[in-house]
């Protein structure tokens, strides 16, 4: 956190340098990213993602969304639009947030964006298949996706029991998880590790994880089997 001089903050571990949450997901043909964070920019330079098929917004939180801009690199070299599937009300705050890239006068060199729009219902882009699974952030409802047997999980802290059905099955999870103490819009640790017991998915991967949590050092060998929590730059593989 900007301005914090806590050990978590002032630590050296890798682990514990925490950009703001977003995946990456690629198959052999297909690459889409899940949020454009602030640190979009950054994390598409440091991973060296040279391509980009379409970005994939979960909700249009600031911490998710300010670094769309940037997009336009892709734009450049693949000479076409960049295609950005989003729910109605994160479609609305792209156009409002980046009303430059939808006037009638563009501007040379602003980003080329085509919204897509998706609801509940499973779409694809290239070869990957996309199933949509609402969960709730306090009040605003937010977009998890399941990608095969992968399902990827942030801003949450309800999930109803119809959307649990899209998870189970599933063998990874990657769930938020933001600090100990209760927070009005995000799950605990507590409540997530909980949460992934209800699901029954065997492998879960903690994410949105604040410096309020602790150090990752000091966190993980607390986590029950199977439950871990995620860092920057991860790999995981699925099918
Ligand atoms: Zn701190
Ligand atoms: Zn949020
Ligand atoms: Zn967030």
């Amino acid at each position: 956190m900007v301005a914090c001089p806590c050990e978590v903050c002032a630590s050296a571990d890798p682990k514990d340098k925490r950009l703001r949450s977003s995946i990456l997901v690629q198959s052999p043909t297909t690459t889409i990213v899940v949020d454009t964070t602030p640190d979009f920019r950054y994390q598409m330079l440091r991973e060296k993602v040279r391509r980009l098929d379409a970005v994939i917004f979960t909700h249009p939180h600031k911490d998710h969304l300010a670094g769309l801009d940037d997009v336009r690199a892709y734009n450049f070299f693949q000479g076409k639009a960049m295609e950005l599937y989003a729910n109605e009300m994160t479609q609305e705050s792209i156009v409002r947030e980046f009303p430059y890239a939808f006037a009638d006068m563009k501007y040379p060199g602003i980003p080329d964006l085509r919204l897509v729009r998706i609801d509940k219902d499973p779409f694809t882009v290239g070869d990957i298949t996309i199933t949509p699974i609402q969960v709730w952030h306090l009040k605003m409802p937010v977009l998890g996706f399941r990608f095969g047997n992968f399902t990827y999980i942030t801003d949450a802290n309800r999930i109803e029991e119809t959307e649990r059905e899209k998870i189970r099955g599933s063998e990874q999870i990657v769930l938020n998880a933001l600090r100990h103490e209760k927070h009005v819009s995000h799950f605990t640790l507590a409540e997530a590790i909980d949460e992934v017991r209800q699901l029954g998915v065997p492998r879960a991967w903690f994410t949105h994880v604040s410096h309020q949590l602790g150090k990752h050092a000091e966190i993980a060998p607390t986590l029950p089997p199977g439950m871990e929590l995620a860092y920057d730059g991860l790999s995981l593989t699925t099918y």
